[in-house]
């Protein structure tokens, strides 16, 4: 985010400590779209409904040409253009795809088509409902997120819905999840809803069972911890690992995990594609599971 100017030249400094493309929000003022361009951003997202007269929106589009970077046009429910609202009355899917064409044109206009275009509501149904009408009017790539979908557990719900629906329809190029909450999260969230879609093949897929009557184990505890050390992993393989409540329908339910657990009566059992590999103490039983997944890496 770049609310002012400091947080523009600061993108220099940003952008000589990381190795991932950087991208600039720009909140309201064309002169940090252009600073941020001129500090190296990779690309920026104006909302054209807050930056002002075509001759700003033009200033910006000669920074982008000159330095060849994208611009992404992000539309906003909530900041519709006057007209707009007019218009329709409420910031209604098809409110926020006439502000996405009327400004994808005005930057064709001006000779510039390195465009993305996202068009944002905290609403699912209409965040998917633009999404798809969009899609079929224009070419460009679009960024798509369900917009203050609110904090961690709901929001990851709405997030979910919104976005898996619209890639399961093979629409959006890039994707934001937003949370109120620690933006890890909202990473976690994204790589498990591109990880469900099969659109993201790296990693360690963690799966647990519910739970019945046969699980005598703290296994909510325990797929919680498992998960958590999981997280801080990074492994280029796609490997999925499994957290089940008994040993007598664990391997069997969890034969396609490459690394299981399931609990017993005061000891855990650990197998490999539904085997058996060995018997382990409870109290040592996620340590000893931890080393046999390092393994795997
Ligand atoms: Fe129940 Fe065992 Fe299946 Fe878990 S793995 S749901 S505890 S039968």
């Amino acid at each position: 985010a770049v609310p002012n100017i400091d947080a523009a030249y600061a993108i220099k400094e940003i952008k000589k400590n990381i190795s991932i493309p950087l991208v600039a929000d720009i909140h309201f003022d064309y002169k940090l779209a252009i600073e941020s361009i001129i500090s190296g951003a990779d690309k920026i997202r104006i909302n054209p409904g807050n930056i002002g007269d075509e001759s700003k929106l033009k200033k910006i589009v000669i920074a982008a040409k000159n330095n060849r970077i994208p611009i992404r046009l992000g539309i906003n429910a909530g900041s519709l253009e006057k007209g707009i609202q007019e218009k329709f009355g409420s910031p209604s899917p098809d409110a926020m795809v006439e502000s996405a064409l009327l400004n994808v044109n005005l930057i064709e206009s001006l000779g510039f088509d390195q465009i993305i275009v996202s068009i944002k509501s905290s609403d699912v149904l209409d965040t998917i409902e633009g999404y798809v009408k969009l899609s079929q009017l224009i070419d460009y790539p679009l960024h798509i997120g369900v917009t203050e979908s609110g904090t961690v557990k709901k929001g990851t719900i709405k997030s979910s819905i919104g976005i898996g629906c619209l890639l399961n329809q093979g629409i959006g190029d890039t994707i934001r999840v937003s949370l109120t909450g620690d933006p890890k999260e909202e990473i976690i969230v994204a790589k498990e809803i591109l990880r469900s879609m099969k659109l993201f093949k790296k990693g360690i897929e963690v799966v647990s069972c519910p739970t019945c009557g046969r699980c005598n184990v703290d296994l909510i505890n325990i797929a919680n911890t498992i998960e958590n050390k999981v997280d801080e992993l990074y492994t280029t393989k796609n490997i999925k690992i499994a957290v089940m409540g008994c040993a007598v329908n664990g391997p069997g339910e969890a034969k396609d995990a490459d690394l299981g657990i399931a609990g017993g009566k005061g000891e855990f059992l650990l197998f490999i594609k539904g085997e058996p590999i060995k018997k382990v103490p409870e109290d040592k039983a996620i340590e000893i599971f931890m080393k046999e997944l390092e393994k795997l890496l």
